[in-house]
């Protein structure tokens, strides 16, 4: 099932009240070219006479093989009341609830690549802590830093990332494959919804302190 609609917005940029047709839902047995859309930044967006491209906060949800992803916009409250949701409908498979449209792309990346998002989650985690000392230590700034997916070039065998610094710029970085399949290979109950940065600190501290 598609569901399509129209939202009434108004743009922020020139105050000009119009319609703007919204996606909430992209199974892509239907609908691969919104899928498409997605990738490229381009769903759900305003774009107005006046210049302005506004991306709209809308509930979306996205299914592909046995992914079935939320994007629940709206805070905390919202989440909660869409994990209940997500419970009680008995939707079976990995499920995945995501506050934005640019974290459902992350997913949507990692699901093509083969990748398993808790791995990767965690590999991140790992990451960030070892650009900072002591060794070992799972805490502080660098944590903070936003890091998405990029690519995987198995043939190199490098995850290609890209971070950004303190004042929003992009940079481009690598890292070994072999870290990410080694917690790959982990055994990990999947029934976790919210599988983010908070999720992946707690996991990588619980890992460490197992080790010792
Ligand atoms: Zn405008």
């Amino acid at each position: 099932m598609v569901i399509r609609g129209t939202a009434s917005v108004k743009c922020p940029g020139c105050g000009t009240q119009q319609d703007c047709p919204l996606v909430q839902t992209i199974d892509i047995r239907e609908n691969a070219a919104d899928k498409q859309k997605l990738l490229d930044g381009e769903l759900n967006v305003l774009a107005c006479a006046c210049g302005k491209r506004t991306q709209l906060a809308a509930n979306v949800l996205f299914r592909q093989g046995d992914l079935t992803c939320q994007v629940v916009p709206g805070g905390e409250k919202a989440m909660e009341e869409a994990a209940a949701a997500f419970a009680a409908s008995g939707i079976g498979g990995t499920r995945r609830l995501v506050p934005s449209l640019n974290a459902l792309v992350e997913k949507v990346k990692l699901l093509d690549a083969g990748l398993d998002d808790r791995a990767i989650e965690m590999t991140k985690v790992l990451l960030l802590a070892s650009r900072q000392s002591p060794a070992g230590s799972v805490s502080g700034g660098e944590l903070e830093r936003v890091l998405l997916f990029d690519g995987l070039d198995k043939e190199a065998g490098v995850i290609r990332w890209v971070m950004f610094d303190e004042d929003g710029r992009p940079e481009r970085v690598s890292s070994a494959v072999a870290p990410y399949e080694k917690l790959a290979q982990r055994p990990q109950a999947d029934s976790e919804l919210r599988v983010d940065r908070a999720w992946a600190v707690e996991a990588v501290k619980a890992m460490l302190a197992n080790a010792n």
